[in-house]
């Protein structure tokens, strides 16, 4: 048996070195993708110093000789000033440059226009009042976006910000699945003796879509060799396979001999519950990095945690995502028991599902791996090690779905 530890080492040098390519695309069209290289500001953004509000430039000093001033020039969003004539004010608009020599903005509910025309201030400005400096958001050559960071849409917005038209990015990742299982069928038609419906390939559909891949599933494949062969064969152009069942030792588990047959084959016990059966392996594929492969248990909960917490890392690394949304050992954080838990498996790590309220974490009381309701009515999972006992008030890593999938 594999530590899952030892065994997210191992995998993630493997993807790291998978060579991502990169295509440059407009703005518009780049929501969801990982950028490919840091971009930096050719400009200070706000390009000058600018009034935040509807009111008068003003020269702090000139308030000792009074409270009233003539208005001797108005400056709305857009214009460039002439430099403030001493003893005046100057009419100004949110959004517009400060006039040379003025040192403050009072707003205009501060002041009261008089006949004559000119402005009567109702007390005395502070220096520096209302004025958004020059660079306060971004600094002149500061990286706005770093390599590695999903386009969201603060992300795309910050690089329209500075003027950048178009950016690389890298290629959304082909994700290959498949099931199988002579025992499945797919929603839609009546249940025969023995059989069950085809779940898995929904999860992973759904999970695959949130990371932004492009997913072709060639569905159910029956337990036998030729069909499962012929399924990988036809999945091999992709970037990822991932396919669930038939990876432990039964007769009717043909995936491992089918992988040896196209490609190369790990296949391991994972020292982990649930989910100990995994496959991986590589398809070659010409003049290109190759084709990884995942055989997941069948089990619907082993194989959805399965994807989360080795698949899902590795195709981060593969699309050019960094080691930090991988790693999600980084984001795992203390919750309180709020149960007992006391005949652990002493030879492999678990994870519990759980419902975590206010740091507590209540346990979902079916942990069979074959609950798949055990999975929407839990919020995460906490890790124990092998042995691991646990009694109220214990405080346990806990890692929630949500952040699974960041
Ligand atoms: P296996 O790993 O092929 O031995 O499957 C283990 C268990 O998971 C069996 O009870 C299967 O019926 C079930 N199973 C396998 N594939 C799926 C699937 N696609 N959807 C739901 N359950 C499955
Ligand atoms: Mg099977």
């Amino acid at each position: 048996m594999i530590e899952l530890d030892e065994l997210l080492m191992q995998l993630w040098p493997l993807a790291q070195q998978h060579e991502a390519l990169v295509e440059t695309l407009p703005l518009k069209q780049v929501y969801g993708r990982v950028l490919a290289a840091s971009q930096r500001s050719a400009i200070a953004v706000p390009q000058h110093d600018n009034s935040g509000m509807d009111g008068y430039a003003v020269r702090c000093a000139d308030f000792l000789q009074g409270l009233e001033f003539s208005v001797s020039q108005r400056i709305p969003a857009g214009q460039t000033p002439e430099p403030l004539e001493p003893g005046t004010v100057a009419r100004i608009f949110t959004g517009a440059p400060i006039p040379l020599g003025a040192d403050a903005i009072v707003m205009q509910e501060d002041t009261e226009l008089l006949d004559d025309g000119r402005v009567r201030f109702k007390g005395l400005p502070k220096l520096n009042d209302w004025i958004r400096r020059a660079g306060e958001d971004i600094a002149r050559d500061q990286v706005v976006v770093e390599a590695g960071a999903v386009l969201n849409a603060v992300r795309v917005a910050l690089l329209a910000s500075i003027g950048i038209a178009e950016v690389p990015v890298y290629r959304p990742l082909q994700a290959g699945v498949m099931v199988t299982g002579s025992e499945l069928k797919n929603p839609g038609s009546p249940l025969e003796p023995g059989q069950i419906y085809n779940s898995n390939e929904f999860v992973w559909l759904g999970l695959l879509k949130q990371l932004g891949c492009e997913v072709r599933s060639v569905g159910i494949v029956p337990d036998n060799l030729p069909d499962t062969v012929a399924a990988l064969k036809s999945l091999s152009d992709c970037d990822l396979i991932i396919s669930s069942g038939g990876v432990s030792v039964g007769e009717e588990d043909h995936v491992k001999p089918a992988v040896e047959q196209v490609g190369e084959l790990r296949a391991w016990k994972v020292a982990m519950k649930p989910g100990k059966p995994m496959a991986f392996g590589k398809i070659e594929r010409a003049g290109r990095s190759p084709c990884w492969f995942f055989g997941l248990p069948g089990n619907p909960v082993s194989s959805a945690l399965a994807f989360q917490l080795v698949v899902k890392p590795f195709a981060d690394l593969l699309s050019g995502r960094p080691l930090q949304t991988a790693d999600w050992r980084a984001r795992m954080v203390p919750v309180t028991a709020q149960f007992d838990w006391l005949r652990p498996d002493t030879r492999r790590e678990e994870f519990l599902r759980v419902r975590v309220e206010s740091g507590v974490a209540h346990l979902f009381a079916n942990q069979s791996s074959g609950v798949l309701t055990s999975l929407d009515q839990s919020t995460g999972v906490v890790r124990l090690m092998a042995g691991q006992t646990v009694a109220p008030g214990d405080v346990l890593p806990y890692v929630s779905y949500q952040e699974l999938m960041k």
